[in-house]
């Protein structure tokens, strides 16, 4: 018996090549500003960032 009705959304499959793509980002830019996602190779970076985007 077939159950067509459980096949996942595509959208929540992950392909390997999105993963290895995600888990490069997440080591190379491991600093993350918490108010607007972006990603920074160096604290140093994030730093700068916050101080000129969000800086009031
Ligand atoms: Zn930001």
């Amino acid at each position: 018996m077939i159950n067509s009705a459980e096949s996942e959304p595509e959208s929540l499959i992950e392909t390997p090549e999105e993963r290895r793509e995600r888990f490069l980002l997440e080591f190379e830019k491991p600093f993350k500003c918490e108010k607007c996602n972006e990603r920074f190779k160096k604290k140093k970076y994030l730093r700068e960032h916050k101080a000129e985007i969000h800086s009031y």
